[in-house]
């Protein structure tokens, strides 16, 4: 029996890097869909922009068109001043002429103003056009990386397993099922160790001559906290 606790507590320690190597293979999922939903962040964001330059691209368009317009239509009106016969005409046409002239000014400063506005966004849309592009460049890396990660983490957890199973292969099927339904129960612990009389799976103390008991590992002991195959060594 001695012998078959001792392997039961190797095929224990293994089992625990399984699970802390499976923890952190499970992660990998997750980070991934992480940097896509980064990268579709950034995207939108980048369509938003560009949409509300275009959007003052075309309002600049339209108001460059009605300045031409009223440009025209203040040289139709100076070419009849020649054409009137009255001096109260004449004025009249010069009025319209002065108030066309403002109402051009004002539509002129306007196109000034969208024009700044237009540049700075471009320059803000470049600069998040780069941005996407690097972090882009920077998440193929870091994906190629979990990959490979991955990989090894698979291919060593499929090592531990064999290890794992190897030594299993040598205990009895009776004490291998009480281990395996242990482990489910009891978080993936199923055999611990005793220190100064305290069980190291749920760390209340054990009887003292139970604990005398256990430090011998001649028979099957559970810890009657916890029910956790109990095996005793100092070496650790
Ligand atoms: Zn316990």
């Amino acid at each position: 029996m001695e012998h078959e606790l001792g392997t039961l507590y190797e095929a224990q320690k293994i089992e625990l890097q399984i699970i802390e190597k499976e923890t952190k293979r499970q992660t990998a999922p997750k980070k991934l869909q992480e940097m896509d939903e980064e990268l579709k962040q950034l995207k939108e964001r980048l369509e938003k922009e560009k949409t509300i330059f275009e959007e003052l691209e075309k309002e600049r368009k339209k108001k460059e068109k009605e300045l031409d317009v009223d440009k025209d239509k203040i040289k139709k009106i100076e070419s009849k001043l020649y054409e009137v016969k009255t001096n109260k005409e004449y004025q009249a046409l010069l009025k319209e002429i002065e108030a066309a002239k403002a109402t051009n000014d004002k539509t002129e400063e306007d196109i000034l103003t969208l024009m700044e506005k237009i540049e700075e966004l471009k320059k803000d849309y470049e600069s998040s056009q780069v941005k996407l592009q690097k972090r882009g460049k920077d998440i193929e890396v870091e994906k190629a990386r979990l990959d490979t990660e991955v990989q090894s983490m698979d291919k060593i957890i499929g090592e531990l397993k064999v290890q794992r199973d190897n030594l299993l292969s040598v205990v009895s099927n009776e004490l291998r099922s009480k281990y395996d339904m242990l482990k489910v129960r009891r978080g993936g612990i199923a055999v611990t160790n005793v220190k100064n009389g305290v069980c190291l799976g749920c760390f209340m103390n054990i009887p003292p001559q139970l604990f005398i008991e256990v430090t011998k590992n001649k028979r099957l002991i559970q810890c009657p906290s916890c029910n956790r195959i109990l095996y005793f060594t100092d070496s650790e």
